[in-house]
């Protein structure tokens, strides 16, 4: 039988393969839909989220709440995770060894819940994610914008690169990209739908 989104959570919140174990309150798994279509991908923990154990709830996790539900989707229905399931001391970056530590949560994580679309947040995860199909990212700003019909983990997935929201928090000029990014989720789920109408027709 194929594992859980609970097996996978159960073992992070054991987990100590880095040295991030040390410092955090709970982890974070993530949380949502396990049959969503579409999945978030932040970056860690910041302080609020290690307090709650729960993924993007502090004024980050406000304005990504915000965001999906101005394209129509609920925070129930989607899956909101992070590369690293623990906070690192003061926010810092997560560390090269840090990602490769934990980032197996993650794609063990994708391959359970099979999102036709998948949202990254941020320079880390999106380096993470378009890097297993092979591209190399400069900076987000290069990236972002555009759909990117990838295979991940032996999955087809459309890849839709943004910023993090934490880092357009206090910038109107990043928040009407972050806008502009969500509408291409949108997009991409409308034109699955179509896809999917016509395979059942023909
Ligand atoms: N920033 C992230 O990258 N993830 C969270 O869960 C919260 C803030
Ligand atoms: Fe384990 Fe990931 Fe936490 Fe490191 S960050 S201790 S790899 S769950």
């Amino acid at each position: 039988m194929s594992e859980s989104l609970e097996d996978i959570a159960r073992e992070i919140l054991g987990c100590t393969k880095c040295r991030l174990h040390a410092y955090r309150t709970h982890a974070v798994p993530g949380e949502g839909d396990p049959h969503a279509n579409v999945m978030f991908v932040g970056e860690a923990p910041g302080r609020n989220e290690d307090l709650e154990g729960r993924p993007f709830v502090g004024a980050a996790g406000r304005l990504l709440t915000e965001l999906i539900e101005s394209i129509g989707l609920r925070r129930g229905t989607v899956f909101i995770t992070n590369v690293v399931k623990c906070r690192p001391p003061n926010n810092r970056d997560p560390r090269e060894d840090e990602i490769r530590a934990c980032s197996p949560y993650l794609d063990r994580q994708i391959k359970v819940i099979r999102p036709r679309v998948l949202v990254t947040l941020g320079r880390h995860s999106t380096r993470y994610i378009l890097g297993k199909a092979g591209l190399k990212v400069k900076s987000i700003m290069a990236v972002r914008g555009k759909v990117y019909e990838l295979r991940v983990l032996g999955l087809k997935v459309k890849v839709v690169p943004t910023l993090h929201p934490a880092a357009a928090l206090y910038n109107p000029a990043l928040r009407k990209i972050l806008q502009e990014d969500f509408k291409l989720i949108k997009r991409s789920l409308k034109s699955e739908a179509s896809q999917e109408t016509l395979d059942a027709f023909f």
